[in-house]
């Protein structure tokens, strides 16, 4: 048992919380505390109305919802780059929303990645970066006829949780030609400091881009004063823009006389979309970037999910109950679950830390089972990570103090000793 002055004092964080009128904007699971917001954000009721509309727009249009008409999917894409463009800190012609996460890493590769030199032709990335954004490069270093085994550098961690800048800044080495870096690790939660590694690349003459994936959405991010070369992220996790919904890419506009490396019909100029040349005549910005027809079902949601970001006052408000939301977890966690065993992995500086709290448990993957069947819905990353992510639009600092009660109780009650040991892997 929590000490009952805990819930006096999340009561009282939540009565003077903002935003807490965004949490009726959400179809919240009945019964649960939802906490996986870092995996896949909730569906709101405006990202629902979109889709909806744009079933309306195709049953009542057919072909012509492509047309000029009252049905602009068209410039859909484009729409959406202008509103999501100031979460990451750009203007609107150096944001695409495109693809997913792991084809425009390998769009914005085949675009920056010039290994024309014999002596700088090296790709830098981390060792604690998602998998999907090594496998990228190591295929791109294959197709350019270059060995992962030699151009593929990998910075070290030195605790197995997070990198410390000063080794990213010490791999900046002289035949290093591109870097790719997650803003926030998908782990442990370590936010990097993106304008300072962006400084240091190009004082080395590197070009250097973001994985912004556990970012975007929970971090504001400054990608164009910074002079961040490239970025990209999916729109699933804090955007809440649903399953498998379309990504993005940030292409600085030092780039934009670049041709892509990847071309196709759609990154041509609006006004020639249906002109059918042969000839590319690429859209202005990192619209060129567009590839194919966008999957528009995919791209609707993302649109009445960012209404829901303007609403609330933009990025900035929503960081700072973000950051106040995993400082009370981070708190009760030290307090109330280091003696049992957990130890808070995710940065204690704010300014080092994205939207979620790990905690390390060797017993995490049974204690996340004895979680959901307690209401709680975390996730487990191997080997030994409890993740759990407070979303500013839609969690509440009850919803945290409940999590770590209910977590403390089973390790108590020894309630996940019942599930099988068998570490799994949860999607
Ligand atoms: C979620 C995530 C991805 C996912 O890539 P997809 O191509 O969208 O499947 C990639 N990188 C990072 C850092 C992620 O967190």
């Amino acid at each position: 048992m929590l000490p009952l002055e805990l819930r006096d004092r999340a009561a009282a964080l939540d009565a003077a919380d903002s935003l807490a009128r965004f949490r009726a904007e959400f179809h919240l699971p009945r019964g649960q505390i939802y906490l996986d917001g870092n995996s896949l954000g909730l569906l709101s009721r405006p990202a629902e109305a979109a889709v909806q509309r744009v079933l309306g727009e195709w049953r009542a249009l057919g072909i012509a919802g492509w047309g000029e008409a009252g049905a602009p999917w068209i410039s859909l894409c484009e729409t959406i780059a202008a509103q999501l463009a100031p979460l990451v800190g750009a203007a609107a012609d150096e944001v695409c929303v495109t693809a997913s996460t792991t084809g425009n890493l390998h769009q914005l590769l085949a675009t920056l990645f010039e290994p024309t030199h014999a002596s700088r032709r090296a790709i830098l990335g981390d060792e604690l970066n998602f998998p999907s954004d090594a496998h990228a490069i190591a295929s791109h270093l294959r197709l350019r006829g270059l060995d992962p085994a030699t151009h593929y550098r990998e910075v070290r961690s030195r605790d197995g949780r997070t990198l410390d800048e000063a080794d990213i800044v010490a791999a900046f080495a002289p035949d290093v030609q591109l870097a790719v870096l997650p803003a926030v690790l998908f782990m442990s939660g370590q936010l990097l400091d993106v304008a300072r590694l962006t400084r240091e690349a190009h004082a080395r003459g590197i070009v250097i881009g973001f994985d912004c994936s556990h970012s975007i959405g929970a971090v504001p991010h400054a990608l164009t004063a910074d002079g961040v070369d490239f970025a990209f992220w999916c729109s699933y996790k804090y955007l809440n823009a649903g399953p498998g919904a379309v990504g993005g890419l940030f292409l600085h506009r030092r780039h934009h006389h670049r041709a892509p490396g990847l071309a196709g019909w759609w990154g041509v100029k609006l006004d020639r979309r249906f002109a059918m040349s042969h000839t590319h005549e690429p859209a202005r910005g990192a619209a060129a970037l567009h590839v194919g027809t966008p999957p528009v079902l995919s791209v609707a949601p993302l649109q009445g999910a960012l209404e829901l970001f303007a609403a609330a006052g933009g990025i900035a408000s929503l960081r700072e109950k973000s950051l106040a939301l995993t400082a009370w977890l981070i708190e009760l966690a030290d307090a109330h679950l280091a003696p049992l065993g957990f130890e808070v992995v995710t940065p204690r500086d704010p300014a080092r830390r994205g939207g979620h709290v790990a905690l390390a448990h060797p017993d995490a993957w049974r204690l996340c089972q004895a979680l959901k069947a307690a209401g709680i819905v975390p996730d487990f990353r191997p080997p030994d990570i409890v993740r759990l992510a407070p979303a500013a639009l839609y969690n509440s600092y009850r919803e945290c103090l409940e999590a770590v009660a209910r977590l403390a109780n089973i390790v108590a009650t020894r309630a996940h000793e019942q599930f099988p040991a068998a570490r799994g892997s949860v999607t």
